[in-house]
């Protein structure tokens, strides 16, 4: 279910993959390839302002490249050697949050087509292990040429139920981040270009939160976790805060964390301690992030 509005601007963001290039590197070939770069924007309004080939730095990501909706880059040299990845600024978030430890080891529970997990890889410096499941499999084959343009190495590729993973198996003993994006009803993504908009289905809705609050307390069976990132294109509530309200009465070892202070958009009350995005208030498509934190005990595990 994807909203249609033609009003609706969103910029077209570039996140640098930097397990190829810099940003430096690409800002300069950008500049001699006749873009003009405005620095680093000042305030979330500036993102509104590019026209043409002007761009500028996000002021949220340090990695993330921000252009006029009109600017397509499919086809552009930087994009087909991977050096960077079109992805919005809102799917940027979870993985820029969760920062996994270089040479940690990380589970991407459901992963296809994978620019969080190119973007995992990154911020682990291709260092460390990258456990990544879908149980599409058409889905995970796009993710294989993803990942290898990318030029990501540290990951491992199961096409795979995560509900079915064992948390217990010693290969994951050693995990302490997940990310877990699950399918969602895609609220909160908006099409630009068509017209109509399609009701949601309340069946479906109960069925997508339910399997959501399944992979999440699944998640948190794993013995050593400390950090999980949960995430949704949807804007429903019941998708979101709901779903995370009974996990937490579920997981009383696990809280919130409170993410970005600056960050204009929260989670709806009393989640604030989450983030929302849209397009009205960040500029982006909709987006629900939280962050799970185990809470130290002396004797955790007995509990
Ligand atoms: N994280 C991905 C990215 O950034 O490119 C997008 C993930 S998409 C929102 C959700 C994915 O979950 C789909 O690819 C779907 O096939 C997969 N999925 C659904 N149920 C699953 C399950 N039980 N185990 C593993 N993957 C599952």
């Amino acid at each position: 279910n994807v909203q249609h509005n033609n009003d609706v601007h969103i910029p077209r963001y570039v996140r640098v993959n930097t397990l190829k290039t810099t940003v430096e590197d690409v800002i300069d070939y950008l500049k001699r390839d006749g873009f003009s770069y405005q620095g680093t924007a000042s305030q979330l309004e500036d993102l509104r302002s590019l026209s043409g080939k002007t761009f500028m730095s996000d002021l949220h990501l340090r990695d993330l490249l921000v252009f006029s909706a009109k600017v397509n880059f499919h086809d552009h040299y930087l994009y087909k050697a991977g050096h960077i990845i079109l992805q919005d600024k809102a799917s940027c978030l979870p993985a820029y949050l969760l920062d996994p430890p270089v040479g940690g080891h990380v589970i991407d529970a459901c992963a296809a087509p994978g620019n969080k997990t190119s973007h995992l890889a990154a911020i682990m410096k291709n260092k460390g292990k990258l456990f990544a499941f879908d149980r599409d499999t058409k889905r995970l084959s796009t993710m294989s040429t993803l990942l290898l343009r990318a030029g990501v190495t540290c990951h491992q590729l199961a096409n795979e139920d995560f509900l079915k993973v064992d948390p217990l198996s010693p290969a994951y003993k050693d995990v302490k981040h997940i990310l877990l994006d699950p399918s969602c009803s895609g609220s909160g993504m908006v099409c630009l270009h068509d017209g109509g908009s399609e009701e949601q289905d309340p069946e479906r809705l109960k069925a997508l939160a339910a399997f959501q609050l399944r992979c999440l307390n699944h998640a948190l069976k794993f013995p050593k976790l400390q950090n999980l990132v949960y995430s949704t294109c949807s804007i429903h509530t019941q998708e979101n805060e709901e779903v995370m309200s009974v996990c937490l009465e579920k997981n009383p070892d696990f809280r919130l964390i409170h993410l970005l202070p600056e960050w204009p958009e929260r989670g709806r009350d009393p989640l604030t301690q989450c983030l929302r995005a849209s397009t009205t208030k960040t500029f982006t498509h909709g987006f629900f992030i939280a962050m799970l934190e185990r809470q130290t005990t002396r004797n955790s595990g007995s509990l």
